[in-house]
């Protein structure tokens, strides 16, 4: 899949009637259109409707992509929203849509649950299981097909490439709580995001049982880059995973130091985070040196 002109190539192309101004995305919000399943009956309502809703993207069960909207123009799909202390998702974000039938009831018999536009599904062909959870509440869920899953990483593999600005990837039930309840509880958040943000990264965990304390967490090295800045990033490899960047001269206490494919990182704390530097690019420092100045900002 690829993008030329802030089009996905091969896939149709039907422009939503509501569009917004020009944005630089900087997540991805996944919704569940809470429709019919019949293919196209989504899509033509967010092209064209009187509630004022649009979005870039559809997924079909199926595993067909429509797009609706240019990737730089933003569309009316988050609504009130907040995502890290920023209002408006709308502004800064690309919409997804998963055609799935949303919330559903229990069904006329123990074989089917019920969707609030009254046709109901069978518990057994649709992977549809009951779940509580603190961000849903109760309610019977349909799965999601393999094809709209597959569909989805390749789609999210395709923006992460061609749209240098994205940085994470959320629901809206995530960015509107109380207000949204999709993605639905089915839907595989985490691992879709370790896939696409850490691609074959470590987890966290696992970084951290391959590495080691660090003495008492004293220990602080200055950053020395050959450049300004030096990356801090999720996970200990060089794939698009930064959190933010350190700038030259700061001095950070570690918290953990392992070997990774040959080089060896260290997990530190910076700006009331932690992450992972190529520990090449630091200077060793003793907090109880005599002598030791910080002369730069330590930043716990
Ligand atoms: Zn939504």
């Amino acid at each position: 899949m690829k993008f030329l002109h802030h089009k996905l190539q091969g896939v149709p192309f039907n422009l939503a009637r509501h569009r917004r101004g020009k944005i630089t995305p900087i997540v991805v919000v996944i919704h569940d259109t809470a429709s019919s399943l019949g293919h196209g009956d989504a899509a033509r309502y967010l092209e064209d409707n009187n509630a004022k809703t649009s979005v870039h993207f559809i997924i079909e069960r199926n595993g067909a992509i429509e797009q609706q909207v240019p990737t730089n123009v933003g569309a009316n799909h988050a609504g009130r929203s907040h995502y890290h202390g920023l209002d408006g998702a709308n502004d800064f974000s690309i919409g997804i849509e998963l055609v799935n039938a949303g919330r559903m009831t229990k069904g006329s018999s123990s074989r089917t649950a019920r969707a609030w536009f009254k046709t109901e599904f069978d518990i057994d062909d649709y992977g549809i299981q009951f779940i509580k959870t603190p961000e849903h509440g109760e309610g019977w869920w349909m799965d999601y097909t393999e094809e709209q899953m597959e569909a989805l990483m390749e789609l999210l593999h395709a923006l992460f490439d061609y749209v240098p600005s994205l940085k994470d990837i959320v629901t809206h039930w995530y960015i509107s709580p109380g207000r949204k309840v999709d993605t639905n509880p089915l839907f595989p958040l985490n691992s879709i995001k370790a896939r696409i943000l850490g691609r074959d990264d470590l987890i966290t965990k696992e970084a951290d049982d391959l590495s080691e304390w660090s003495s008492d967490g004293d220990d602080l090295v200055r950053i020395e880059v050959p450049g300004d800045q030096l990356n801090m990033r999720r996970w200990p490899s060089f794939n698009p995973n930064v959190i933010t960047q350190i700038p030259k001269g700061v001095v950070v206490p570690v918290i953990r130091a392992g070997t990774f494919q040959g080089r060896c990182w260290f997990k530190i704390q910076y700006a009331g985070q932690e992450g992972w530097i190529v520990a090449k690019y630091t200077a060793e420092i003793r907090a109880s040196s005599a002598g030791f100045q910080p002369a730069f900002e330590v930043s716990f």
